[in-house]
């Protein structure tokens, strides 16, 4: 009974840190993406595409989030309008970016002059499903390798997404992979999501994805 007090605790004074960031974000008119998948399903991939597609239509900053190494944010480093490293080492609790990472990093960039962050998460299914960060939109990518099961076997970051990237569609005649019974166990959990099949290899399928972001901001936060 302790351990889940702790637990709970734990996330409430995360709640709270998030709410913070989400006010500094509303304040500054910032959009923020919560970027989760397992490792490898395309999260950096995504980020580099989604980067080149938008330059000279949205200023874009990102914050790269890792147990270890600086690998993904050298590859953003250049491309974005800012990028900050969190390195959330190999601890138990480091399984998801926080809240608080989240606020310190914030201080690292200049608000009024970026128009979306984009956050890639810790690679895995089941902690970043239960932190919060204050972002506006929580994204989840599934890739062909990793089977159709995913969101049966982890509901609950499915759940709560506002969008869904199916990716490496390039596989697709090279993976035993049920595109409709996917799409089927993510609309069961959650009705209204969006849902997008895309290679960030070989771009296909990528402009829907970078107009929904677009339409996004549009609605949400636009700025000018
Ligand atoms: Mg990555």
């Amino acid at each position: 009974m302790k351990r889940i007090e702790v637990i709970q605790n734990v996330l409430e004074a995360n709640d709270t840190i998030a709410s913070r960031n989400r006010q500094l974000l509303d304040r500054h008119k910032v959009f923020v993406i919560n970027i989760m998948s397992a490792p490898g399903a395309g999260k950096t991939s995504l980020i580099l595409q989604t980067l080149t597609r938008l330059k000279g239509k949205l200023d874009i900053a990102v914050i790269e989030g890792d147990v270890a190494s600086t690998v993904d944010a050298e590859k953003v480093q250049g491309r974005a309008k800012a990028v900050v490293q969190i390195n959330t080492g190999n601890m138990p609790e480091s399984c998801s970016l926080m809240a608080a990472m989240i606020e310190s990093a914030l201080k690292d960039m200049p608000l009024d002059d970026i128009d979306v962050v984009l956050i890639e998460n810790v690679g895995n299914l089941i902690c970043p499903a239960e932190f919060t960060l204050g972002e506006h939109k929580r994204v989840v990518i599934s890739s062909l390798p990793e089977g159709d099961d995913k969101p049966i076997k982890y509901p609950l970051i499915f759940a709560d997404a506002d969008a869904v990237i199916i990716n490496k569609m390039d596989l697709l005649p090279h993976v035993d992979f049920n595109i409709a019974a996917f799409r089927r166990s993510v609309t069961g959990l959650n009705p209204k999501v969006e849902v997008f099949q895309l290679s960030t290899k070989t771009g296909q399928g990528l402009e829907g994805w970078c107009s929904w972001l677009l339409e996004q901001v549009r609605t949400n936060a636009l700025k000018r």
